[in-house]
């Protein structure tokens, strides 16, 4: 018989994703039994606050432009529209980063990109993600045929592992803030690992979804090292930082001075984009630009500082049950050890059944994170505040 085409063998050594599929699984089992009883959810790392005001006028604006044949847009450049470009650079301009606008490409959200951008480099160099992990990372290498050399993060370096004497891997991810462990590096651990990059040869996918939780001196960025202009990519999305989750939009910062091998990957990717894309929806990139206008700042601002609120309300009931947590301040998660030695999916199971509290076993994050549990700030408030009562009065009584 015919074979045909042969589809990606590398497919078939994905571990089946069973983490989200398991809790709605075990959610859906447990409201039918009990149809009557509230359900307090701090699993989900979606959002909750909507589009702050400034968001949604400028995307009303550019529908209009949209219905007028003076103000049309048909495709717009691939890598982004140059307002959307500079607007991004100007945002880290504010914290004394000054990319060329030319370095950041517009994105249609940091998933999409954490799996395309894996394009640029050749499939037999290995990759290093410490774990517990966004799923992400993993799967998009394992498709892609990539080895997968794992760092463990855990209560010893307190979720922030630093460079191994020796790997072979050559390309790098890190997440910080981070999510599941809420973990953020310092500018010296994240200069530690550009100077390893460096040294190496490597190259540091660098996943920023969270920057905009980090406080005080913590960086926003890894371009806020020395030298990170040619070990770094850095992947940004709005979707945490303005609530753009279900609208779609975030760039990526990729240096004119990081090359390997004689090749520049800046110039790489604006080959990829302007053959892979026909760029990120005109409408969308004029929201994205309104974010980064200073009422838009100001408006995403309020909805991080309500978020933040609910990770103080949190801790402070993990505080008063004197439970390990890291996270929470930096981050909009919290994640705790598992009180008496518990594992993750039982302490799950108690919290759904005990005080219909639905959080996320730190296992599904991948083996290092068993006996972990995450906790998210991106619920309601007021559920959030019931949440934390009942999981504080639950864990007095353990
Ligand atoms: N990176 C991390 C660490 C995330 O937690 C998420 C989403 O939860 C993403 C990337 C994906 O973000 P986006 O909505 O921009 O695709």
């Amino acid at each position: 018989m015919k074979l045909g085409l042969k589809p990606n063998a590398n497919y078939g050594n994905l571990k089946d994703s069973y983490l989200f599929f398991g809790i709605s699984k075990k959610v859906t089992a447990y409201r039918a039994g009990h149809p009557d009883l509230p359900l307090y959810r701090l699993g989900i790392g979606d959002v909750s606050r909507p589009l702050c005001d400034a968001v949604i006028k400028a995307l009303h604006d550019a529908v209009d432009d949209q219905a007028r044949k003076e103000s049309f847009h048909g495709y717009v450049p691939e890598c982004g529209i140059p307002e959307f470009r500079s607007a991004a650079a100007g945002y880290y301009a504010r914290r004394g980063v000054t990319p060329d606008p030319e370095e950041i490409f517009v994105s249609s959200g940091a998933s999409d990109e954490l799996g395309d951008i894996l394009d640029l480099f050749d499939p037999s160099s290995p990759a290093l993600i410490m774990q517990p992990a966004y799923p992400a990372y993993v799967d998009a290498s394992v498709m892609a045929g990539r080895r997968t050399l794992f760092l463990a993060a855990g209560p010893e370096n307190d979720f922030l592992p630093m460079p191994p004497d020796h790997t072979e891997a050559e390309l790098i991810y890190l997440c910080s803030p981070n999510n599941p462990t809420g973990a953020v590096y310092s500018l010296e651990q994240l200069q530690a690992w550009v100077d390893y990059a460096n040294r190496h040869g490597a190259v540091i996918l660098f996943d920023a979804a969270y920057e905009a939780f980090a406080e005080g001196d913590m960086p926003h960025s890894i371009f806020e090292t020395k030298g990170a202009e040619t070990c770094a990519i850095e992947i940004c999305s709005l979707s945490k930082t303005a609530g753009f989750t279900g609208t779609r939009l975030g760039y990526t910062v990729i240096p004119k001075a990081l090359e390997r091998n004689g090749m520049n990957l800046n110039a790489m990717w604006v080959r990829n984009r302007t053959t892979k894309t026909n760029g990120v929806s005109y409408i969308l990139q004029k929201g994205g630009i309104a974010a980064f206008s200073e009422e838009g700042l100001k408006q995403i601002r309020e909805n991080i500082l309500i978020y933040k609120q609910n990770a103080k309300v949190l801790t402070e009931a993990l505080d008063s049950a004197d439970v390990r947590y890291w996270g929470g301040k930096n981050a909009p998660y919290v994640w705790m050890q598992c009180p008496k030695g518990m594992k993750s999916w039982d302490f799950f199971d108690l919290l759904l059944h005990e005080i219909q509290v639905i959080g996320t076993p730190g296992e599904g994050f991948g083996a290092c994170g068993e006996g972990f549990f995450r906790l998210s700030s991106f619920g309601d408030p007021e559920e959030t505040k019931i949440a934390a009562d009942r999981l504080r009065k639950l864990l007095a009584n353990l």
